[in-house]
């Protein structure tokens, strides 16, 4: 009776692992979805759920402002089955790459409705980092829904139920970064970074923003740029300036030393940070921004990471992992105690 039992139980579980390495690795027909930067591609896994395989042009880490398209660019391009892009001049190069691939792919732009900030610094050039507040992340959410279930109309029922749940998190994530970007002190809520990619966050949230370069990174500091960001933190004292994962921080370090302002800590804003960083998601890069600023310019790390109800929530696959090995370990030694009978 026992050996039956035994191998019935390994076959399941066999089962269950060849069907997850074949979805992931020998062949996948899933549709496909291409995003341009990772942060949309993490939106789009959310939203999509697995019955869509995504994958982002841009890789983790890269800097989509002066990405140079590559081949395995082309082929996702060549491949896809649904294109979402940011517009407001965030990848230039996605038209060139779309025209040359020859994909029939709809393209959709995932920031329609959003009304567009201009940079501050640059005048006549809109900002696209319009992700940064999280109640733009709920206008993203919903153009990526409506994209999807228009595409693939066959599992909307699926897209609308993730969706719902994403929006219910997204307006969750909202409301505690206005609460807790409160508790820095008004004459501290001074943000100062490479690139101005902070607009959107501090309109939102309440933050005077100023970067050394502009709203994208393809262009050198200027001499005038950086008087001016040294001027402003001596004269408002700004107690921490930030770098960002993305963008060379040599001068961001350069004006911290000579003024003598902390490095309160590395931003994400343009991508997503690997699966075993703080900002593996666009809410968990929302989250360590927030927490990495307002720690920065209020001096408040206990009460945040212990009071912000956000901890990252014990993964469930590890535990499938160790209960399955668990599993496996008790066959065996039943089948070898027993099996020698
Ligand atoms: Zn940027």
């Amino acid at each position: 009776m026992i050996r039956p039992l035994f191998l019935a139980i390994s076959v399941c579980i066999l089962a269950a692992f060849a069907k997850t390495t074949s979805a992931q690795s020998v062949e996948d027909d899933r549709p496909l979805v291409v995003s341009t930067a990772s942060i949309f591609a993490d939106m789009a896994k959310v939203i999509g759920g697995n019955v869509i395989r995504v994958e982002s042009i841009v890789p983790l880490g890269g800097d989509p402002h002066t990405f140079e398209p590559t081949p395995e660019a082309a082929k996702l391009v060549t491949t896809a089955d649904l294109i979402l892009r940011n517009g407001l001049t965030f990848e230039g190069w996605l038209n060139e790459l779309i025209r040359y691939s020859g994909t029939t792919a709809p393209v959709t732009l995932i920031t329609k409705g959003i009304e567009p900030l201009g940079s501050v610094t640059y005048e006549g050039s809109e900002d696209p980092h319009a992700w940064m507040n999280a109640a733009n992340g709920l206008v993203y959410a919903k153009n990526i829904y409506r994209a999807l279930s228009l595409t693939f109309p066959e599992y909307s029922d699926q897209f609308e139920f993730n969706y719902r749940l994403y929006r219910s998190d997204i307006e969750q994530l909202d409301a505690w970064i206005r609460d807790t970007v409160s508790i820095i002190p008004e004459s501290q809520r001074v943000l100062i970074t490479s690139h101005d990619a902070f607009q959107y966050f501090g309109a939102a949230y309440g933050l005077r923003l100023e970067a050394i370069l502009g709203t994208s990174t393809d262009a050198d500091a200027q001499t005038s740029d950086v008087a001016r960001v040294i001027k402003l933190i001596v004269e408002s004292k700004v107690p921490s300036v930030f770098i960002e994962t993305t963008v060379n921080p040599k001068l961001i370090r350069q004006i911290a030393d000579d003024t003598g302002a902390r490095i309160g800590g590395s931003l994400f804003s343009d991508s997503l940070g690997d699966e075993d960083s703080p900002a593996s998601t666009y809410l968990d890069m929302l989250r360590f921004n927030t927490r990495t600023i307002v720690t920065a310019l209020s001096g408040t790390s206990s009460q945040l990471s212990a009071d912000d109800g956000f901890e990252k929530e014990e993964g469930s696959i590890p535990l499938l992992v160790g209960t399955l090995l668990a599993v496996f370990a008790l066959g065996f030694i039943i089948m070898f105690r027993y099996g020698q009978k």
